[in-house]
């Protein structure tokens, strides 16, 4: 068991560049996942990497302090619950406008608050000398860190010393693969993620209402989340929360606001997540969002309309479209329609959480995925470019969880975005991988 995923979120007056720092931070992910179409990111709330560390990163927003109610009371209203949930906090400053009231009254906020507290001086490109960001240390909150949000600069040093704040313990190999926050020990992890009412409840106590279920021990867990580990034909799985669930009696109850950095977090440590829609409603905004950041994760996923039970023809056909509109970036997820309620449909999702998991943790033996290669190209060649013709020579398993291709060979870079594609639908039927995203990775030689 490891810790939940950190979260870092961004405060600061409007205009000191928060919103450039969160792209400049959450940039490091996206950049491992293609932009498909359909996908929209939440401005929000990004998942970043950094040095093999994974963490989450919150964009507190522009709230526009008036002239009645000063910062803190503005900013208190609409940050409360995202500086809560934060394990440090980065306060941006502009070392370009200089030390200003409003900086005074959120740096007496932070303090009161007394969680970590970075001092990020920003718009800092071309100064060399601590002269120029000297009057900040006046904010009594220490050292101050310069950086260029605009121009990506010092934002290593950034990061480094926000995550000093929370004593992690050091990456491992497997985190920096993508493995962080499961430990293998065969059990398969799941996180129930969607948003309020869409059913997450009603779902989780039908099954662990099940006889079909055996509670066992597993050492570290519940501490801030729940987790439920529990059996099911000779398989174990633990169940992490997402909804704020509490205990009452035999069931479960939502009990908390819902949280965009739980849900994140729990995504982060799961393998498998299955994400629920609500059939009379469609595929949402905010359920865009949500799968987005499960696309980001990584994650194994499995997709579940709910309510199939409320929904009338229209409504059906509507969802369905919808899916297809908005989620067509999780195209190798599983779809399922069920109803929580009335119990149809939701034995099935077990067969289908299987398979993601073992779909996201195959090992794909090196002879086997070269000869996939080799019948691959023998079957349809990449473009010739110019004189010259991508060589692809042989493959090697990169990663799991989800997994990787590496493949090696010559000219690579000429390979087009519809080549990888053909070849990531190969590889993906060979496996008959269900469920995780499949990375391929081109690696020229010359
Ligand atoms: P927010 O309101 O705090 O989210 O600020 P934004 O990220 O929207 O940035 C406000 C303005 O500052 C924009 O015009 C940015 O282009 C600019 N800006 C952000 N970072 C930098 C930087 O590192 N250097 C300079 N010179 N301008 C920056
Ligand atoms: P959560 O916020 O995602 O945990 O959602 P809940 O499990 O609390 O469900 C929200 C509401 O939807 C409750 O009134 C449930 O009774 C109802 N609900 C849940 N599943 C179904 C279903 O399959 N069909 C119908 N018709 N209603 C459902």
């Amino acid at each position: 068991m490891t810790a939940p995923t950190p979260v870092v979120a961004l405060v600061g007056r409007p205009n000191v560049g928060k919103s450039t720092l969160f792209n400049r931070l959450t940039r490091s992910r996206d950049a491992l996942v293609a932009d498909l179409p359909g996908l929209t990111r939440d401005r929000h709330y990004g998942q970043a990497r950094w040095g093999g560390r994974d963490f989450i990163v919150v964009d507190t927003g522009g709230f526009e302090p008036s002239a009645e109610q000063g910062i803190v009371r503005e900013m208190a209203k609409q940050t409360r619950q995202a500086v809560a949930e934060a394990d440090v906090v980065l306060f941006v400053v502009d070392v370009r406008a200089g030390l200003t009231a409003q900086d005074h009254d959120i740096a007496a906020y932070l303090r009161r608050l007394g969680k970590p507290v970075v001092l990020v001086a920003n718009k800092a490109e071309g100064m060399r000398e601590s002269g120029q960001w000297a009057e900040f240390y006046e904010l009594g909150l220490g050292d101050v860190v310069p950086v260029s949000a605009a121009h990506g600069q010092g934002l290593r040093s950034l990061v480094e010393a926000a995550l000093a704040r929370l004593n992690l313990p050091e990456p491992d190999e497997a985190s920096a693969e993508g493995n962080q926050a499961r430990g293998d020990d065969g059990v398969i992890r799941l996180a129930v993620a969607g948003r309020p009412n869409v059913g997450k409840s009603t779902l989780i106590n039908a099954w662990l209402g099940e006889e079909r279920l055996v509670a066992f021990d597993l050492p570290g867990t519940t501490r801030d989340a729940i987790r439920v580990p529990f059996e099911r034909q000779g398989r174990r799985f633990e169940l992490i929360d997402t909804a704020g669930l509490r205990r009452k009696g035999k069931v479960f109850q939502a009990v908390e606001k819902f949280s965009v950095v739980k849900t994140l977090q729990a995504i982060e440590g799961a393998h498998v997540v299955l994400l629920l829609l609500d059939a009379t409603e469609g595929v949402t905004e905010q359920d865009a969002h949500i799968a987005g950041f499960i696309l980001d994760s990584g994650r194994s996923v499995v997709l579940a309309v709910n309510k199939w039970d409320a929904a009338d023809d229209y409504q059906r056909q509507l969802a369905q479209r919808s899916i297809e509109a908005r989620l067509g970036f999780l195209k190798h997820a599983p779809l399922h329609f069920i109803s929580a309620r009335q119990r149809q449909g939701i034995q099935a999702l077990w067969g289908s959480i299987v398979r993601a998991y073992e779909s996201a943790m195959i090992k794909m033996p090196t002879p086997l995925l070269t000869r996939l290669l080799h019948e691959a190209v023998a079957f349809q060649a990449p473009k010739r470019v110019g004189h010259v013709r991508p060589k692809l020579r042989y493959a090697h398993q990169g990663g799991s969880n989800p997994p990787v291709i590496v493949i090696h060979g010559n000219a690579l870079e000429h390979v087009g975005d519809a080549y990888r594609r053909y070849l990531e639908a190969r590889f993906r039927k060979a496996f008959d991988l269900v469920g995780t995203p499949l990375r391929i990775e081109l690696r020229t030689q010359d």
